[in-house]
């Protein structure tokens, strides 16, 4: 019988994955993530996906907001720094309060929240190529990749996309059934060289080998807003920490729906938040 490249995610794998935490350690062996996430009235989501970073291991977190979002983040994430962008309502990259440039964290994560202002695309489009490590890539900066085709080729190689259905359809083409859904997201991984996380029940994980890891963790409780952010948030963390794009996107997936079967386990799936989620995040 000849190899296929799919794989399943076991519980067992996914716990070989994770990195133990040092004994000998500071918040700097932990990595420096810097979060690009918010926007008037989606604050929420740079929110759940800043704590669910912290939750995940991250040695520092520094936040970028529009400055409509300053007070809100400084007082709900204690633990995070913050950033205020240049712009009142949306994210167009320039900080008046820091002079580190994205490229000297550890690794970005940026689009919880973000929407898709002309100045964000402008952002994005300067941001991209200054950054020369996988970072990953969610939310309205895939609807903006995917309204700006061009740019596909500026993304880091090995970057981490996590698109829902929907999103993944604008990044590529409407598909028949659900054979060509994967064909195009083998396809879409290999040709771009990216980790593309296909997300919903049993997300499936595309590599830029050609590979496909379905996660079976999660349940329908998930479905509700803000829990794609914390994935963001997790998956961001990982990254800074030093893991491997494929392993990070593999255990990440793998734990934020372990989480939310957790959250199931003790109330039932039905009126999960996304914060229990991130309450619920483990690491062991
Ligand atoms: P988003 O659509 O960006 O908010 O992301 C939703 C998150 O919840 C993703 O991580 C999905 O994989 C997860 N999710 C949503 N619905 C389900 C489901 N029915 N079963 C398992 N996971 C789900
Ligand atoms: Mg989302």
């Amino acid at each position: 019988l000849a190899p296929t490249p799919y794989y399943f995610t076991q519980p067992r794998e996914a716990r070989l994955l994770l990195h133990k935490r040092e004994r000998y350690s500071n918040k700097g062996t932990f990595g420096h993530a810097l979060l690009l996430a918010g926007s008037f009235g989606k604050m929420g989501a740079a929110v759940l996906s800043a704590r669910a970073c912290l939750r995940s291991g991250v040695g520092l977190l520094t936040v970028h907001v529009p400055q409509c979002g300053y007070p809100i983040l400084q007082s709900s994430v204690p633990e995070a720094m913050c950033q205020p962008d240049g712009h009142q309502t949306v994210l167009t990259g320039t900080s008046r309060i820091s002079s580190t440039p994205p490229s000297e964290y550890s690794t970005v994560g940026i689009g919880p929240g973000i929407g898709k202002a002309p100045e964000t695309l402008t952002m994005l489009r300067e941001l991209l190529p200054t950054i020369k490590k996988p970072m990953v890539i969610d939310a309205d900066a895939l609807n903006l990749l995917s309204e700006n085709r061009e740019l596909y080729a500026q993304i880091p190689k090995h970057s981490i996309l996590t698109p829902h259905p929907k999103e993944f359809e604008r990044l590529t083409k409407p598909w028949k059934d659900d054979y060509e859904k994967l064909d195009l997201l083998r396809d879409f991984a290999k040709t771009h060289k990216l980790v593309v996380v296909l997300k919903g029940a049993y997300s499936a994980v595309a590599t830029p080998d050609g590979e496909v890891h379905f996660n079976a963790t999660g349940n329908p409780g998930l479905s509700t807003g803000g829990t794609g952010d914390v994935l963001t948030g997790v998956l961001t963390a990982l990254l800074a920490q030093g893991y491997d794009p494929v392993e990070a996107a593999v255990l990440g997936v793998y734990a934020h729906g372990l989480a939310g079967d957790v959250v199931a386990s003790q109330r039932g799936p039905i009126g999960m938040t996304a914060s229990d989620v991130v309450d619920a995040l483990r690491w062991e």
